[in-house]
């Protein structure tokens, strides 16, 4: 098997990994997180590592002309919010980044839990359980996408990171 491919079983297994402690956080204060379809603070994301863009790009291809001609239209906007995003709602939702998968919820960063403060208002703790340290996260997907980049036959992808509104287009 090559590296490329090894890397995106291992970036499966990572989302996974979110995913689960995603839904174990939910399972646990769903009643303290206000994060909701249609709320899209977060979405300022304007690029992404390589092994992500692949991801997308190859989840783009698959979408079909109606969600193309909808990130097309986006491609050239100027109001500083990321181009998968319309109507509040992302484009690519079940594709989207890791980073993307953590908005909002409790962080550990660099020693110190953030998370977006419309949740947990009425907590003053949140279990340590169930905190993700995204310094952690981070350091799993540069290694997970060094290892993508050292095969990937696209040379488009062989590079640390690649805008959003450049993996939209041109779409080939
Ligand atoms: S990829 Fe999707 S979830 Fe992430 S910032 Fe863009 S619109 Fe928001």
């Amino acid at each position: 098997m090559k590296n490329s491919e090894i890397a995106l079983e291992r970036y499966r297994r990572l989302i996974a990994h979110v995913e689960a402690y995603e839904a174990a956080l939910y399972a646990k204060y769903a009643p303290h997180i206000a994060c909701t379809a249609g709320c899209d603070s977060c979405c300022i994301l304007e690029s992404v590592c390589a092994i992500e863009g692949f991801r997308m790009h190859e989840a783009l291809r698959a979408s079909g002309p109606a969600i193309l001609s909808l990130v097309a239209g986006n491609r050239d906007r100027a109001d500083g919010r990321c181009v998968l995003l319309l109507d509040g709602r992302c484009l690519l939702y079940a594709h989207r980044p890791i980073i993307c998968r953590t908005h909002g919820y409790p962080l550990l960063i660099e020693g110190r839990v953030d998370f977006c403060r419309r949740n947990f208002t009425e907590l003053s703790t949140i279990d340590s359980e169930n905190i993700i340290s995204l310094d952690a996260l981070n350091e799993a997907l540069a290694r997970i996408n060094i290892l993508f980049m050292e095969e990937v036959d696209d040379a488009r992808f062989r590079t640390d990171r690649l805008f959003l509104r450049e993996l939209i287009a041109p779409m080939s």
